[in-house]
């Protein structure tokens, strides 16, 4: 199976931390630069100069993916530095979602979207010409298992994770013809901040409905964003790729409250 990402730039937003940085990791084993976009400096920089040891180019680029100039300022360091992008993750995200009838909620559906939706939107808008003049590229957006079946009391991330997945489709269809493929990795939960924060009771229950009965690793998310990324999934497109474990959705944050 052919994962040589050898000559390849990849932009991964959201990578300080979490699955984001184990994606540009596993990449960047594979042979690609790397541009570690994340909202939070200190990390990006960090796991950028962790990824430089595994003897790829690599730069750190701070960013809020929901502003369409900070986006356009990154790419233009990335393509500077690094050549035009032909792999984008879109992976940068929020945990902060809750109930509808929740008296914090104002401003829930707005975060959600900007950062889910539009994040991703403003990182596409920057590289797809790069894309579309050398008639390649791959486009990676992180949906959920809230696409799966939508997860209670936290509609605002279910309408964005969504609204990723209807993202994901149309562009896959648009630009197929262009030689830029653009899938989703669906993950359900992994091992990191989000689910380090969660009381026992929820893990239980998310454990009690998961089928191997454990989280992901945030390197199992990496493999399958990895073979979206490599020539190995050249004739795949418009798909969302599930790793989950085979997890039930459930109303987890019911039980938070
Ligand atoms: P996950 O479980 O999705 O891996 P993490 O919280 O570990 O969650 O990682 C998400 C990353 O996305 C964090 O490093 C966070 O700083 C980053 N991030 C959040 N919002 C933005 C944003 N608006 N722009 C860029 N990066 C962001």
């Amino acid at each position: 199976m052919d994962c040589n990402l050898t000559g390849k730039t990849a932009l991964i937003s959201g990578s300080g931390r979490g699955m984001g940085r184990a994606s540009a990791e596993e990449l960047a084993r594979n042979g690609a630069d790397v541009v570690i976009n994340d909202i939070d400096e200190a990390v990006a920089e960090k796991t950028a100069a962790d990824i430089r040891d595994l003897g790829v180019e690599a730069i750190g680029v701070p960013a809020d993916v929901s502003d369409e100039a900070e986006v356009a300022a990154m790419v233009e360091t990335a393509t500077d530095e690094l050549g035009s992008v032909d792999i984008l993750v879109n992976n940068a995200g929020v945990g902060d979602a809750g109930p509808f009838l929740d008296e914090g909620y104002d401003g829930t559906f707005e975060l959600n979207l900007d950062v889910h939706l539009h994040g991703a939107l403003n990182c596409t808008r920057e590289v797809v010409d790069g894309m579309v003049e050398q008639g390649y590229g791959k486009i990676i957006n992180f949906t959920s298992i809230h696409t799966k079946n939508g997860v209670g009391m936290s509609p605002a991330y279910d309408v964005a994770k969504y609204s990723l997945l209807g993202l994901t489709k149309s562009l896959a269809l648009e630009l197929g013809r262009e030689g830029i493929r653009v899938n989703a990795v669906a993950p359900g939960w992994a091992n990191t901040r989000l689910t380090e924060g969660f009381s026992d009771a929820v893990t239980e229950q998310i454990l009690n409905n998961n089928p191997l009965g454990r989280f992901a690793e945030p390197e199992e998310i990496a493999d399958a964003v990895t073979f979206l990324a490599a020539p190995a999934s050249d004739y795949v497109n418009g798909h969302e790729l599930r790793i989950d474990g085979g997890q039930v959705p459930i109303d987890s944050w019911r039980l938070d409250s």
